[in-house]
């Protein structure tokens, strides 16, 4: 059960909601959207149904989802919602491209492949700090001095920064320097680290699990929501399969099932789907004309000496050339570019 509060609902109003909650045993999450404020009830219905929540100062309406994940489903609001990342903007109507280095390996790469991103039309950079590697003996991240690389790229091409969390105690930090916090594939349901991306005061970006199902996705992503951060991205970047020929296999069909059961924006990683640069193109196009909110693309300007996932990663006129193609498609199907959309519009 959710309790949807009134838009002007003050903090008194939403204490003592709560504070019914609990005293029939039951727990309280409470989610600060950008409209409304949403309290997601835990525990034995039954209880719930005798508080008499339409009489409560404050409430607006009550929504029992009887599904696994209520914060984050269609369910809760039939209108799709668009997250901030810092100027930028992820939603159903626009359409954003995110591009940048797997990796952050020296100010130079990530200055270079961040201009690229920009010329290619992305509102927004990504850039790696702490690598989840195979093995071990890999390439594992500059860590601090990587964040700082990122905030002097960001500084001076004005883009927003999304950045991969891989350890709870880190995610406060990261989320202080970085527009957006990433949660990724390997860590898609390490739970502890969900929760404290749930307190984090950034957005955040999960992306799908290796063998997850859509329905397992969308619960790792209340998580996230039921802590109280309602601004949640999902990202497809292909699942495991039988078949060899790409690194995953990129599940479009995922990412519009997630769209129709979740009000979330929905993007696609098509570069670490198919671990392949002949491929990325091809499938961005795809995943844009499938409907996707945005795209997320690798690039690097030296892909032969990349310290991480050089195979993939689209050089400077390549990212460029394709966020050309990506725009003409995103128009054709009726999406306007997050890159003229009036900052701050939505
Ligand atoms: C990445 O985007 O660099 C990454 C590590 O992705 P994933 O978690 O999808 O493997
Ligand atoms: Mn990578």
């Amino acid at each position: 059960m959710v309790v949807v509060m009134k838009q002007d609902a003050g903090e008194a109003e939403i204490e003592a909601v709560c504070e019914k909650v609990r005293a029939v045993g039951g727990e309280a999450f409470v989610s600060r959207g950008t409209v409304h404020t949403v309290i997601g009830l835990v525990g034995d219905t039954e209880r719930f149904e005798a508080i008499p929540f339409g009489q409560l100062p404050g409430v607006d309406h009550v929504i029992r989802i009887g599904k696994p994940y209520k914060m984050v489903s269609a369910d809760l609001h039939p209108s799709p919602s668009t997250v901030k990342v810092g100027p930028a903007v992820i939603g159903r109507e626009t359409f954003t491209l995110i591009a940048g280095p797997c990796a952050v390996e020296s100010y130079e790469q990530a200055l270079t492949a961040t201009q690229a991103a920009k010329r290619a039309g992305a509102t927004i950079l990504r850039g790696d700090v702490f690598k989840p590697r195979t093995s071990p003996y890999s390439f594992q991240g500059l860590g601090e001095q990587g964040l700082e690389i990122l905030d002097a790229c960001r500084r001076e091409t004005g883009l927003p920064i999304v950045v991969e969390v891989v350890d709870v105690s880190h995610v406060q930090h990261v989320a202080e320097v970085a527009d957006c916090i990433r949660v990724g594939t390997r860590n898609a349901q390490n739970f502890e680290l969900l929760k404290e991306c749930g307190l984090a005061r950034k957005p955040v970006m999960l992306k799908r699990g290796l063998a997850m199902t859509v329905d397992e996705w969308l619960q790792a992503a209340e998580y996230v929501a039921q802590r109280g951060n309602a601004d949640v991205i999902l990202c497809e970047r292909g699942i495991r399969t039988f078949e060899p020929s790409t690194r995953n296999t990129l599940d479009l069909a995922g990412m519009a099932v997630a769209q129709r059961e979740s009000h979330l924006p929905v993007i696609v990683d098509p570069s670490h789907a198919v671990g392949k640069r002949a491929l990325v193109g091809p499938m961005a196009l795809a995943a844009v004309a499938a409907g996707a909110d945005a795209v997320m693309i690798d690039v690097h300007p030296d892909p032969e000496h990349a310290l991480c996932d050089g195979p993939q990663a689209l050089v400077p006129d390549e990212v460029v050339a394709l966020g050309e193609r990506l725009a003409a498609v995103a128009r054709a199907v009726g999406r306007e570019l997050a890159s003229e959309a009036e900052p701050g519009a939505r």
